[in-house]
């Protein structure tokens, strides 16, 4: 994917694995990505909609 601030191309699994000081207890990682080249952290949106979907499937 593409940093939406620097435009740094990489890796989302590389970027999820960088936010190691994240305090959350939720399966070991936020919703958030963070771009290894300038730090800048972005919502993981494609993680998100699939959670929504899949809530929204289960609920209605
Ligand atoms: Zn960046």
């Amino acid at each position: 994917m593409k940093c939406a601030l620097c435009g740094y191309e990489f890796d989302q699994n590389e970027a999820t694995a960088a936010c190691k000081n994240c305090p959350t207890i939720m399966s070991g990682s936020c919703n958030f990505i963070k771009c290894p080249n300038c730090g800048f952290e972005i919502a993981a949106e494609s993680k998100l909609l699939k959670l929504l979907k899949k809530l929204r499937r289960s609920t209605s």
